[in-house]
């Protein structure tokens, strides 16, 4: 009876854990650096320019009032975030998780520009803006580290010419005339048209601040890295990552049990359809598939696509094509709108349907709740960004971009 007792109160220690640790480790997931996130975002409600210590040689305090002076002047919601990017920092070195948590972070900015470091080239500034191209932003934002007299600029240069061309609002056109211009001086251009959507700079463009940063801030480092670990072993006890581990295991094993259910209930009414119903051919074909991918799952998001290809084999028995499930979660169940969505630092729109509570979140520009997978390294991201080569669910998004059947089939994994 006592060690009943005892087992139980384990349990329930355990279960604490978990929920206590549960909110910092899924935002780590999705969205990265929530409490660096945090900080920066304090700190942009007093001020429009937050810059990490590390730049302060670069741009000092001085500078920053300046900049500050003129985002006023444009009457723009534009903020500045100017800290260092590396890999398996805070935001994973991406200017656009860095982005997206700091707008995640300021709700009550209906509006808001963001002109951050860039994570891929440490020279350059990357823009954001929300809601998407009302300024040009992005495009106003790469076209600063073309322009002439860019390529020895200072951080604090860089960033005010920045500020300048968003308000000016012609960002498309400046950008397109400076890689007009760029045509003769081959690096810069190849890069330029290599990553058109992603604002990069040219190699030298503001070098010069980079050098003192790669020398100063040594000891910064060492700081940042002890500070690192410390908060690392307060967040990320073992026993809650062992529960959170049981937790999904045990989502996937109740997921298993709904999606055979599922698949068993289509059989029986690929059977009991009357032959002569059109779509039957089709539904039998979803009918295979989804047995095989069940027979294959190794995790949610397969277990999600038998769940996607009974919906399709469903709605051929039906003749009525309805929506697929929610894009974003297809555990959501199915979507209720079709929406244009812009994922985070890519240019182009998909159209996707979502369930209702994703197109709310849309609605109000916050991040819908969404299903992960294995990303590069065995990171965890949403399905979506892994690379369409490598996953029939980010290629398909579960119905949304093209249905499962035809993904499959083009993936060559169902073939016979
Ligand atoms: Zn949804």
């Amino acid at each position: 009876m006592s060690t009943d007792v005892r087992r139980l109160a384990t349990v329930l220690a355990a279960l604490l854990l978990a929920s206590l640790a549960a909110a910092p480790a899924r935002a780590a997931d999705g969205t990265g650096g929530p409490a660096a996130g945090q900080r920066i975002a304090t700190a942009l409600r007093g001020s429009p320019v937050y810059v990490d210590e590390a730049y302060a040689d670069a741009v000092p305090p001085a500078r920053q009032r300046q900049l500050a002076e003129r985002i006023r002047h444009t009457g723009l919601p534009i903020k500045v975030v100017l800290t260092p990017l590396t890999k398996g920092d805070a935001f994973d070195g991406d200017s656009d998780v860095l982005a997206g948590t700091v707008r995640d972070r300021l709700p009550e900015q209906r509006e808001l520009v963001l002109i951050t470091t860039d994570g891929d080239f440490p020279d350059s500034l990357r823009g954001f803006e929300w809601p998407a191209d009302t300024h040009q932003a992005r495009d106003a934002v790469a076209a600063a580290g073309f322009l002439e007299g860019m390529r020895d600029a200072g951080l604090a240069d860089l960033t005010a010419k920045a500020v300048d061309l968003v308000a000016e609002g012609r960002g498309r056109q400046r950008h397109e005339e400076a890689l007009e211009t760029l045509d003769g001086s081959a690096p810069a251009g190849a890069r330029a048209s290599e990553r058109p959507a992603s604002g990069p700079s040219s190699n030298t463009a503001g070098a010069r601040w980079l050098w003192p940063l790669v020398a100063v801030p040594a000891l910064a480092l060492i700081v940042l890295a002890a500070s690192t670990l410390v908060r690392a072993r307060r967040t990320s006890p073992a026993v809650p990552q062992l529960v959170f581990a049981a937790a999904r295991a045990a989502d996937e094993t109740r997921l298993r049990s709904q999606a055979e259910a599922e698949v068993i209930a289509l059989g029986e009414a690929t059977r009991a359809a009357d032959a002569s119903t059109p779509g039957l051919q089709s539904a039998l074909d979803a009918y295979a598939t989804a047995g095989k991918v069940l027979d294959e799952a190794r995790g949610l998001p397969d277990l999600a696509g038998v769940l996607a290809l009974v919906k399709e084999g469903r709605d051929a028995l039906d003749g009525t094509p309805g929506l697929p499930l929610c894009f974003f979660n297809p555990l959501h169940g199915a979507a209720a709108h079709r929406t244009a969505w812009r994922p985070l630092g890519r240019r182009d729109r998909l159209d996707v349907a979502a369930c209702q509570e994703c197109t709310d979140a849309l609605r109000n520009r916050r991040a819908p709740e969404v299903l992960t997978d294995r990303g590069e390294g065995g990171r965890t991201v949403p399905y979506f960004e892994v690379p369409a080569g490598r996953s029939v669910w980010a290629a398909t998004g579960y119905g949304s971009l093209m249905t499962v059947s035809a993904g499959l089939a083009q993936d060559g994994r169902c073939r016979s």
